[in-house]
Protein backbone atom coordinates (compact mmCIF):
# COMPACT_ATOMS: atom_id res chain seq x y z
CA UNK A 1 0.00 0.00 0.00
CA UNK A 2 0.98 3.47 -1.06
CA UNK A 3 1.59 6.15 1.09
CA UNK A 4 0.55 9.44 0.12
CA UNK A 5 2.81 12.24 1.88
CA UNK A 6 2.49 15.70 1.59
CA UNK A 7 4.22 17.28 -1.55
CA UNK A 8 6.95 19.45 -1.18
CA UNK A 9 6.72 22.82 -2.73
CA UNK A 10 9.84 22.91 -4.74
CA UNK A 11 9.71 26.25 -5.80
CA UNK A 12 12.85 28.86 -4.49
CA UNK A 13 11.62 31.53 -2.45
CA UNK A 14 12.45 34.77 -3.62
CA UNK A 15 15.78 36.23 -3.06
CA UNK A 16 15.99 39.70 -1.68
CA UNK A 17 18.18 41.77 -4.26
CA UNK A 18 21.94 42.11 -3.63
CA UNK A 19 23.55 44.94 -3.99
CA UNK A 20 27.47 45.18 -4.87
CA UNK A 21 28.52 46.89 -1.62
CA UNK A 22 26.87 46.85 1.91
CA UNK A 23 23.82 49.47 1.53
CA UNK A 24 25.25 51.38 4.44
CA UNK A 25 23.05 53.68 5.93
CA UNK A 26 23.41 57.42 5.35
CA UNK A 27 23.76 60.10 8.41
CA UNK A 28 21.54 62.40 9.39
CA UNK A 29 18.94 62.37 6.77
CA UNK A 30 16.67 65.47 7.32
CA UNK A 31 18.51 67.00 9.79
CA UNK A 32 21.15 70.05 9.50
CA UNK A 33 23.71 67.95 9.90
CA UNK A 34 22.85 65.28 7.16
CA UNK A 35 25.98 63.64 5.80
CA UNK A 36 27.61 64.38 2.57
CA UNK A 37 28.11 62.23 -0.14
CA UNK A 38 31.75 62.17 0.02
CA UNK A 39 31.54 61.22 3.56
CA UNK A 40 29.31 58.69 2.71
CA UNK A 41 31.65 57.37 0.06
CA UNK A 42 34.88 57.41 2.37
CA UNK A 43 32.83 55.27 4.68
CA UNK A 44 31.82 52.80 2.08
CA UNK A 45 35.41 52.36 1.47
CA UNK A 46 35.75 52.04 5.54
CA UNK A 47 33.52 48.95 5.51
CA UNK A 48 34.97 47.09 2.70
CA UNK A 49 38.65 47.63 3.69
CA UNK A 50 39.75 49.12 0.40
CA UNK A 51 41.05 52.45 -0.05
CA UNK A 52 38.67 55.12 -1.66
CA UNK A 53 40.86 55.38 -4.68
CA UNK A 54 40.16 51.65 -5.34
CA UNK A 55 36.42 51.81 -4.27
CA UNK A 56 36.13 54.39 -6.80
CA UNK A 57 38.07 53.51 -9.88
CA UNK A 58 37.14 49.60 -9.07
CA UNK A 59 34.03 49.98 -8.21
CA UNK A 60 32.12 53.25 -8.41
CA UNK A 61 33.31 54.00 -12.17
CA UNK A 62 31.87 50.26 -13.29
CA UNK A 63 28.56 51.31 -12.03
CA UNK A 64 28.60 54.70 -13.37
CA UNK A 65 26.13 55.40 -16.04
CA UNK A 66 27.89 54.87 -19.65
CA UNK A 67 27.51 57.88 -20.65
CA UNK A 68 28.50 59.94 -17.26
CA UNK A 69 31.51 58.42 -16.24
CA UNK A 70 32.85 59.31 -13.32
CA UNK A 71 36.89 57.72 -14.26
CA UNK A 72 37.76 58.42 -17.72
CA UNK A 73 39.08 55.78 -19.81
CA UNK A 74 41.84 58.58 -20.31
CA UNK A 75 42.74 58.89 -16.86
CA UNK A 76 42.79 55.21 -15.94
CA UNK A 77 45.10 54.32 -18.71
CA UNK A 78 46.83 57.94 -18.16
CA UNK A 79 47.24 57.00 -13.87
CA UNK A 80 48.07 53.47 -15.04
CA UNK A 81 45.71 52.47 -11.86
CA UNK A 82 42.12 53.15 -10.41
CA UNK A 83 42.47 56.75 -12.40
CA UNK A 84 41.41 58.52 -9.57
CA UNK A 85 42.00 62.11 -8.72
CA UNK A 86 41.61 63.17 -5.33
CA UNK A 87 40.13 66.03 -3.50
CA UNK A 88 36.90 66.72 -6.23
CA UNK A 89 34.52 68.71 -3.85
CA UNK A 90 31.64 68.64 -6.40
CA UNK A 91 30.85 65.30 -5.83
CA UNK A 92 28.72 66.85 -3.20
CA UNK A 93 27.31 69.42 -5.36
CA UNK A 94 24.90 70.96 -8.08
CA UNK A 95 26.12 69.87 -10.97
CA UNK A 96 26.54 67.09 -13.22
CA UNK A 97 29.51 66.21 -10.81
CA UNK A 98 27.15 65.13 -8.14
CA UNK A 99 24.45 63.32 -10.67
CA UNK A 100 27.00 60.71 -12.38
CA UNK A 101 28.47 60.02 -8.39
CA UNK A 102 25.18 59.77 -6.99
CA UNK A 103 24.16 57.39 -10.06
CA UNK A 104 27.45 55.32 -9.29
CA UNK A 105 26.67 54.60 -5.44
CA UNK A 106 22.99 54.35 -5.51
CA UNK A 107 23.69 51.58 -7.98
CA UNK A 108 26.62 50.10 -6.05
CA UNK A 109 24.57 50.08 -2.81
CA UNK A 110 21.45 49.61 -4.13
CA UNK A 111 20.00 52.26 -2.25
CA UNK A 112 18.03 55.65 -3.66
CA UNK A 113 18.32 59.22 -2.50
CA UNK A 114 21.60 59.64 -1.95
CA UNK A 115 20.87 62.94 -3.70
CA UNK A 116 19.86 64.01 -0.55
CA UNK A 117 23.57 64.09 0.67
CA UNK A 118 24.63 66.43 -1.89
CA UNK A 119 23.25 70.35 -2.80
CA UNK A 120 21.25 68.44 -6.00
CA UNK A 121 17.92 68.97 -4.44
CA UNK A 122 18.80 72.48 -3.52
CA UNK A 123 19.58 73.35 -7.16
CA UNK A 124 17.50 76.66 -7.30
CA UNK A 125 18.99 78.10 -4.00
CA UNK A 126 22.68 76.87 -4.30
CA UNK A 127 23.89 77.28 -7.92
CA UNK A 128 27.83 77.96 -7.88
CA UNK A 129 30.62 75.83 -7.90
CA UNK A 130 32.03 78.18 -5.40
CA UNK A 131 29.89 77.46 -2.57
CA UNK A 132 32.30 74.27 -1.88
CA UNK A 133 35.65 75.02 0.40
CA UNK A 134 38.00 73.01 -1.65
CA UNK A 135 39.53 71.98 1.44
CA UNK A 136 38.36 69.81 4.12
CA UNK A 137 36.47 71.51 7.75
CA UNK A 138 35.91 69.93 10.71
CA UNK A 139 34.78 70.22 14.17
CA UNK A 140 37.14 68.49 16.22
CA UNK A 141 35.19 68.31 19.12
CA UNK A 142 32.15 66.85 17.39
CA UNK A 143 34.22 64.02 16.31
CA UNK A 144 35.55 63.53 19.86
CA UNK A 145 31.99 63.22 21.22
CA UNK A 146 30.94 60.57 18.46
CA UNK A 147 33.70 58.47 19.18
CA UNK A 148 33.65 58.38 22.72
CA UNK A 149 29.45 58.17 22.10
CA UNK A 150 30.38 55.08 19.73
CA UNK A 151 28.95 56.99 17.39
CA UNK A 152 30.23 56.88 13.28
CA UNK A 153 32.44 59.32 12.59
CA UNK A 154 31.40 61.19 9.66
CA UNK A 155 31.06 64.45 7.95
CA UNK A 156 28.18 66.66 7.22
CA UNK A 157 27.45 68.26 4.24
CA UNK A 158 26.94 71.60 5.78
CA UNK A 159 30.72 71.61 6.40
CA UNK A 160 31.50 71.28 3.28
CA UNK A 161 30.00 74.91 2.15
CA UNK A 162 32.66 78.19 2.29
CA UNK A 163 29.69 80.17 4.29
CA UNK A 164 29.53 77.97 7.23
CA UNK A 165 32.66 78.69 9.24
CA UNK A 166 31.44 77.22 12.50
CA UNK A 167 29.89 74.40 14.54
CA UNK A 168 26.42 75.29 15.30
CA UNK A 169 26.62 72.47 18.33
CA UNK A 170 29.90 73.35 20.27
CA UNK A 171 29.65 77.10 18.71
CA UNK A 172 33.98 77.09 18.09
CA UNK A 173 35.69 77.82 14.38
CA UNK A 174 35.89 74.60 12.03
CA UNK A 175 39.62 73.14 11.92
CA UNK A 176 41.18 73.01 8.15
CA UNK A 177 44.71 72.08 9.06
CA UNK A 178 45.75 68.76 10.43
CA UNK A 179 47.24 69.74 14.44
CA UNK A 180 49.69 66.87 13.44
CA UNK A 181 51.37 67.48 10.37
CA UNK A 182 49.68 71.05 10.06
CA UNK A 183 48.18 70.47 6.39
CA UNK A 184 45.10 70.79 3.90
CA UNK A 185 43.88 67.81 2.26
CA UNK A 186 40.40 67.92 0.31
CA UNK A 187 37.45 65.77 0.75
CA UNK A 188 38.41 62.97 -0.94
CA UNK A 189 41.21 61.26 -0.89
CA UNK A 190 42.59 58.40 -1.93
CA UNK A 191 43.32 57.33 1.75
CA UNK A 192 40.40 59.65 3.24
CA UNK A 193 38.66 58.23 6.11
CA UNK A 194 36.24 60.53 8.05
CA UNK A 195 37.48 61.85 10.97
CA UNK A 196 41.59 60.74 10.12
CA UNK A 197 44.13 63.41 8.36
CA UNK A 198 43.82 61.68 4.52
CA UNK A 199 47.92 63.09 4.48
CA UNK A 200 49.53 61.89 8.15
CA UNK A 201 46.18 59.57 9.19
CA UNK A 202 46.12 61.26 12.35
CA UNK A 203 43.23 61.56 14.09
CA UNK A 204 41.42 64.98 14.59
CA UNK A 205 39.14 64.50 17.47
CA UNK A 206 40.19 66.67 20.26
CA UNK A 207 41.39 65.31 23.36
CA UNK A 208 39.46 66.60 26.11
CA UNK A 209 42.46 67.99 27.96
CA UNK A 210 42.60 70.34 24.77
CA UNK A 211 38.95 71.08 25.11
CA UNK A 212 39.56 74.72 26.76
CA UNK A 213 39.45 77.09 23.61
CA UNK A 214 41.06 80.79 23.43
CA UNK A 215 38.73 83.42 23.78
CA UNK A 216 39.44 84.07 19.96
CA UNK A 217 38.19 80.91 19.20
CA UNK A 218 34.48 81.88 20.04
CA UNK A 219 32.11 81.73 17.17
CA UNK A 220 30.79 85.50 16.43
CA UNK A 221 27.29 85.91 16.47
CA UNK A 222 26.56 86.17 12.52
CA UNK A 223 28.73 83.04 12.21
CA UNK A 224 26.20 81.28 14.25
CA UNK A 225 23.42 82.91 12.79
CA UNK A 226 24.62 81.79 8.76
CA UNK A 227 25.41 78.26 9.80
CA UNK A 228 22.12 77.84 11.58
CA UNK A 229 20.24 79.29 8.45
CA UNK A 230 21.99 77.44 5.98
CA UNK A 231 21.60 74.00 8.41
CA UNK A 232 17.79 74.79 8.05
CA UNK A 233 17.40 74.88 4.58
CA UNK A 234 19.71 71.37 4.47
CA UNK A 235 17.10 70.40 6.68
CA UNK A 236 13.37 69.89 4.99
CA UNK A 237 14.71 68.03 2.10
CA UNK A 238 11.85 65.86 2.37
CA UNK A 239 11.85 61.82 2.51
CA UNK A 240 14.10 59.62 0.56
CA UNK A 241 12.70 59.23 -3.22
ZN1 LIG B 1 31.14 70.45 16.98
ZN1 LIG C 1 47.84 65.29 9.16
Amino acid sequence: MLDVFESWDLTAPPLPRRSLLLPLEPIGIETPLVESLTSYISRLAEVHAVTVSDLVGYVLAACAPRDAPIVSERARRYRMGSGFLPGTHAINGVAEDARRWIAAAETATDRTGLRLLTLSPLKQIFCKQSLFRTVQAWCPVCFADWQRNGRPIYLPLLWHLRMVSICTKHRRPLDETCPHCDQHFGPLYARAKPGYCSRCRGWLGQSASTRQKPAEETARDDQIWMATCVGDVLCPFGKPA
